[in-house]
């Protein structure tokens, strides 16, 4: 049993107010397996890199514990690369360049011992790449979840449209849910969203927290307010990392373990944004994601008694 994860890895670099990067680790699949190796051992990864990525970063994944025989890397070819700008509100950012490189080839390869999963987490890549993932499947697992952005909603709609009638739980933010659904309301986006085939939707709001909806069931975790938001980068990864670790942990897909999952990726979006890329959720302490995950509980406990 186990938590398959496919999605980018990848070279970013990044302009925040804070500071530039050149080209350094990242991609959507490395945040998500940091991420939810705190929770859950037994991480596959599925994704591709070119010959220029280096070794001591696949090292740096399977010190986690995450299992990389599913990464292809492609002799003579570039790893996808992504460069973003963040704005003073760093809640938005403009993407200054995207090169797909190996990606525009990829043909997802999933190891034999990779199939038992009963968990998977199609991180953000192309719609029909995450679709022939689904279809490679042998047995379908307890749990899919899509996650995907606007970029892939600009120039592959079609395909994540019914990719979309094929999974369980859906994360976007709340711009990409609007563009989705054609709808400002949030409510009303989800009601629309959730009627194109996912049970559960997670639209994330940034520094102002995740709205979890199901049917007629909504839940809402907050961000924790920060002092210094360094880097925005991968928080939405780090986020569903935290999220489907716990989930393959716990095994329970109740409305009632998912609201806890949403506070487990929280915190771990938390973390992720206090450096640039991955420095931060690639050497956390369990006492310091217990500490992160009680001040969750801390912000938003309170007693009351209704009057009348
Ligand atoms: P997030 O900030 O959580 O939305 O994710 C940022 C990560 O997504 C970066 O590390 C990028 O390498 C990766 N990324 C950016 N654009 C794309 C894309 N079009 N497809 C897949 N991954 C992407």
């Amino acid at each position: 049993m186990s938590l398959l994860v496919i999605g980018t890895v990848a070279f970013d670099a990044i302009e925040t107010p804070f500071g530039k990067t050149d080209k350094i680790v990242g991609g959507a699949a490395t945040f998500i397996s940091l991420a939810a190796s705190y929770f859950t051992k037994n991480i596959n990864l599925v994704s591709v890199v070119g010959d220029d990525f280096p070794q001591e970063a696949i090292g740096m994944l399977q010190k986690r514990g995450v299992k990389t025989d599913g990464l292809q890397i492609k002799e003579g070819e570039k790893t996808f690369f992504w460069s973003g700008r963040y704005h003073n509100d760093m809640n938005s950012r403009d993407t200054l360049d995207t090169q797909l490189n190996v990606l525009a080839t990829f043909d997802p390869v999933i190891p034999a011992d990779f199939q038992d999963c009963d968990f998977l987490m199609l991180g953000n890549l192309a719609p029909a790449v995450q679709q022939t993932v689904l279809d490679r499947l042998t047995k379908r697992p307890k749990l899919v979840v899509l996650d995907t952005m606007n970029f892939w909603m600009d120039i592959a709609l079609d395909d994540l449209m019914s990719l979309l009638k094929n999974v369980d739980v859906l994360t976007i933010n709340d711009e990409e849910a609007r563009q989705l659904s054609g709808e400002y309301s949030l409510v009303k986006a989800a009601k629309k969203i959730m009627g194109f085939g996912p049970k559960y939707l997670i639209i994330k709001k940034g520094e102002h927290g995740a709205l979890l909806f199901n049917k007629d069931q909504v839940f809402f975790a907050p961000a924790l307010p920060l002092e210094e938001v360094f880097d925005p980068t991968g928080a939405g990864d780090s986020f569903a990392g935290g999220f489907i670790g716990y989930l393959a942990e716990t095994r329970d897909i109740s409305f009632d373990n998912l609201k806890r999952a949403i506070i487990f990726g929280s915190a771990m979006a938390s973390f992720s944004v206090e450096k640039f890329g991955t420095e931060r959720i690639q050497n956390l302490s369990q006492e310091e994601v217990d500490e992160r995950v009680q001040q969750f509980i801390d912000l938003v406990q309170f007693d009351i008694s209704l009057v009348g």
